[in-house]
């Protein structure tokens, strides 16, 4: 019976155990952690948003790091598959906003459970949990062995090194993966973060720290003054900067940042132009004429934000409402419109949702997703030199890179 070593119960390795079992091979799923699919866990800030129930071509689109190589695997299981997949296995599914598919229970531990029930439910699939790989080895450009860090070893004839990334490292994606494959000659395309939060110069943010905003829109700029990316929804403020979906989304619009500086335009009323926000903040005014400034914002703005608004907006915060001129609250209109953050500095890698970077897919057969450069050597999910945006794009990666590589396996 041919053997099929699977390194990692994540996303993508407990799908292609599934798959590669229904062919009738004896599967050897080896996870180093002590449970499977524990990234899997805190997805979709703990409801897993599963796939995105979009067009294909759409979801090439969402793929800006190689989409095209994609295009078999999206082909081959696509997200309807992935839905028709999770309501078999008894995961309701409903599409949110963005076309956004989560489980109707809003849990990602029954996703979890769902996959890796399917895996186990065919007995020639072994699973052996606390079994760190170390080295994958092959011989005349063929895979032949995997070894263990406790010197185990394990004869085979094919590989899915579904590793993932190196974002969120205490889930088991530290970037075991890329070590496998250079050592079998692969280029890494070097990992960097992608949907990540955002540090910037502005000190009075950690004022702000844990404030979220929702529906409130941003303005990305370039050094060149030219805007790059805008979005709406939510954010919110971290002690170091800005974080949340909308600014996640963001980062991965922007690029080397010791190469090209950026700056985030956020407007607070982004359903009111400046004219019906002034007409807005004038009746906030005659109802708080005889109140100080920093007491007449209640009704507009999160009170965690007035402190910080009244003093970007230079008005003293003692006068009364009545003396403030025109010209000032003009001002202020246009400050609760255009509030501008410079961009410093990424967080770390270990903190962004996707690793941008890994595995070059030149070196791929995108029909198979077998290595270009030894045979029985497959890659499934992150440990791919591909990442997308938000909205279950990254995860549809995953589903449909494995099954690809678990039906030519
Ligand atoms: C906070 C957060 C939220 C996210 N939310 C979403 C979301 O809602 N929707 C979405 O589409 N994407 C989301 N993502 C991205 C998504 O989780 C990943 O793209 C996806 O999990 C990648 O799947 P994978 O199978 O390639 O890797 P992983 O799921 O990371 O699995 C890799 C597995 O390999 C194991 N492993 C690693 N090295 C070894 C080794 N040497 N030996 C044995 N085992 C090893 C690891 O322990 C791990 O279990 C999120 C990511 C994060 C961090």
């Amino acid at each position: 019976m041919k053997r099929v070593v699977i390194i990692g119960a994540g996303a993508s390795g407990m799908l292609a155990a599934k798959v590669a079992s229904d062919r009738g091979y004896k599967v050897i799923v080896l996870e180093k952690q002590k449970r499977c699919g524990q990234k899997l866990l805190i997805t979709g800030k703990g409801r897993c948003n599963i796939t995105n129930n979009c067009e294909i071509e759409e979801l090439i689109e969402n793929v800006p790091t190689n989409g095209k190589f994609l295009y078999s695997a999206f082909y081959t299981f696509t997200n309807d598959q992935v839905i028709d997949m999770f309501n078999d296995l008894g995961v309701e599914t409903k599409t949110e906003r963005g076309k956004r598919v989560f489980p109707v229970s809003d849990k990602a531990v029954d996703v979890v459970r769902a996959l890796e029930k399917q895996m186990r439910s065919n007995k020639n699939v072994e699973v052996l949990l606390n079994s760190k790989v170390d080295k994958i080895e092959a011989q005349d450009g063929k895979i032949k062995k995997v070894i263990l860090s406790d010197k185990r070893e394990i004869e085979c004839d094919s590989v899915i090194v579904a590793t993932g990334g190196v974002s969120y490292p205490r889930t088991g994606s530290s970037g075991d993966g890329y070590k496998f494959a250079r050592n079998l000659g692969h280029t890494i395309i070097k990992p960097k973060a992608s949907l990540i939060g955002l540090e910037v110069m502005e000190d009075y943010v950690t004022d702000l720290a844990k404030l979220s905003l929702r529906n409130v829109s941003i303005n990305v700029y370039n050094s060149k003054n030219k805007k790059i990316y805008d979005d709406f929804g939510e954010m919110e403020f971290t002690k170091y900067g800005l974080d949340g979906p909308i600014i996640k989304s963001a980062s991965c619009r922007m690029g080397d940042l010791s190469k090209e500086n950026y700056k985030i335009v956020l407007d607070l009323k982004p359903a009111l132009d400046e004219d019906k926000l002034d007409k807005r903040v004038q009746k906030d005014f005659q109802k708080y004429a005889n109140k100080n400034f920093e007491n007449s914002l209640n009704d507009l703005l999160p009170k965690q934000l007035i402190p910080t608004i009244v003093k970007l907006s230079k008005i003293d915060a003692y006068i009364k409402v009545n003396q403030i001129s025109k010209e000032e609250r003009k001002n202020l209109v246009h400050l609760i419109k255009n509030i501008t953050f410079t961009v410093k500095n990424y967080r770390p890698i270990e903190e962004a949702i996707i690793t941008s970077g890994g595995v070059k897919t030149s070196e791929i057969n995108s029909s198979t997703m077998e290595s270009k450069l030894v045979s029985g050597l497959y890659f499934a999910g992150e440990v791919i030199d591909v990442d997308a945006y938000t909205g279950g794009f990254n995860l549809q990666i995953a589903f449909s890179t494995a099954y690809l590589a678990a039906i030519n396996c």
